[in-house]
């Protein structure tokens, strides 16, 4: 017997319900970006492997264990895009964007990690990203921060989520910031695991978010960064922080929010929910001064993030709220009550759709199933179809949001339908 097919661990299919959910975040996502005047980026899904390998750290997880890299028929390696950044900047570099100028880019679209998979951790999972590029002041980190805020407040998250935010100061503060925790570090080596213990002189600032619980005891006491910022950073941070404050965005300091990668500096963000278990993250940000630099580019600072799809949609299940209530696209499903009543539904649907009116119909299922399919896809108007109306031309219609009935004749049919959808009611 042939083995059974079956899609690859940590891939999954996404449809029903799941995908409409999806769709109605990127539909906001999409619209917000608009607000702060990002415009749309597209990237190819695969890249040399340089471009993520040089850029994102021979030390962070990602490049260490996690990319997805192939040789290619001309013996070339390609890796899968784990993420947006690196592949936005090379092409910003390549496409010769003007290096005087801001510019704002929003993509979208799957990435590929091979972590180790469970809820809310996916092998391809689905992000929204954004870019600011060109980015000199905190007001930028201001603004950009907002955005995430504001498309968490346009899903009606707001009361699950939590802000973090952290600092890593500039390079110079880095640096020296980077010998301190070292040196604290190889002091504790014989009480590491071996893992973070290989970390202390690459990357010491990865032991600080570590999940490990004997690795946590020790990180918690370790130095913390805003001792070792210089003045400059220190100002750039309580700046932002003034900004955030008075335009009432509620944050958490976390001097332990460090970012998996190696490329940032000053400003770094999370914004996290207690609502999912570990994977608790659903839009990670921070500025990367230097990383256009270091591929090969002007010396150009920006600052963006990522938000998670996947969980995003997956809180948004948790807490019940559905792609009705928040994509508000207003429908209208036509129930044809036995086979005689199919054409007249047909016709009724073809004009309604010339109309700009979204408009299901099932053939071929029977009433009440389809009455029930019509509710949970969000229909807002329910018309039926029986010899009656076909007969007279006068057709019931059921509001679905409060449950009145109403005949109506076809004519007036249209001009109810337009403007009571148009009202939002
Ligand atoms: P990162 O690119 O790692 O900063 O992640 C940004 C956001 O993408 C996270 O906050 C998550 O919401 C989401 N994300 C990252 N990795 C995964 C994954 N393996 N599966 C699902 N979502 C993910």
């Amino acid at each position: 017997m042939t083995k059974k097919l079956q899609s690859i661990r940590g891939m999954r299919d996404i449809f029903g319900e799941d995908l409409a959910i999806h769709d109605a975040i990127l539909f906001i996502v999409s619209k917000t970006v608009r607000y702060y005047g990002y415009e749309h980026f597209e990237t190819p899904i695969i890249e040399y492997s340089d471009v993520f390998h040089k850029t994102l750290g021979e030390t962070s997880d990602i490049v260490h264990k996690e990319t997805y890299t192939f040789e290619d028929r001309d013996g070339r390696y390609i890796t899968l895009r784990p993420e947006f950044t690196s592949a936005v900047v090379r092409a910003f570099i390549e496409n010769s964007f003007e290096t005087h100028l801001q510019y704002k880019l929003f993509s979208y679209g799957p990435l590929f990690r091979h972590e180790r998979p469970q809820r809310g951790r996916y092998r391809q999972f689905y992000q929204f990203n954004c870019e600011f590029i060109n980015a000199r002041t905190h007001f930028s980190d201001f603004e950009t921060i907002a955005l995430a805020y504001q498309i968490l407040k346009e899903l009606d998250l707001l009361e699950y989520i939590k802000l973090e935010i952290n600092t890593l100061g500039d390079e110079e503060s880095r640096l020296a910031y980077k010998q301190v925790l070292r040196e604290y570090f190889f002091d504790n080596i014989n009480l590491l695991t071996e893992d973070a213990a290989s970390k202390i002189d690459k990357n010491p600032l990865r032991i600080l978010d570590t999940k490990n619980e004997s690795d946590l005891a020790i990180a918690k006491n370790a130095p913390k960064i805003e001792d070792y910022l210089n003045t400059e950073s220190k100002d750039y941070y309580l700046n932002l922080l003034s900004l955030l404050k008075r335009n009432k965005i509620n944050f958490v300091q976390n001097p332990k929010l460090v970012r998996g990668l190696d490329y940032y500096t000053h400003t770094v963000f999370e914004f996290t929910t207690n609502a999912l278990g570990a994977q608790n993250a659903l839009i990670a940000g921070g500025r990367y001064d230097k990383l256009i630099k270091l591929m090969g580019g002007s010396d150009i600072p920006a600052i963006g993030f990522a938000g998670g799809i996947d969980r995003i949609a997956d809180l948004m299940k948790e807490l019940s709220i559905n792609n009705r209530s928040i994509i508000k696209e207003k429908n209208v499903a036509i129930i044809a009550i036995t086979e005689e009543d199919y054409e007249y539904a047909s016709n009724l649907g073809y004009k309604l759709r010339n109309y700009g009116i979204a408009v299901s119909i099932e053939y071929g299922v029977v009433f009440k199933k389809q009455l029930q399919r019509a509710d949970k896809g969000g229909a807002t108007f329910v018309i039926f179809i029986g010899e009656d109306e076909r007969k007279n031309a006068v057709l019931k219609v059921r509001n679905m949001l409060n449950g009145n009935e109403e005949m109506m004749r076809e004519d007036v049919l249209y001009e109810y339908l337009t403007q009571h959808l148009a009202l939002n009611i």
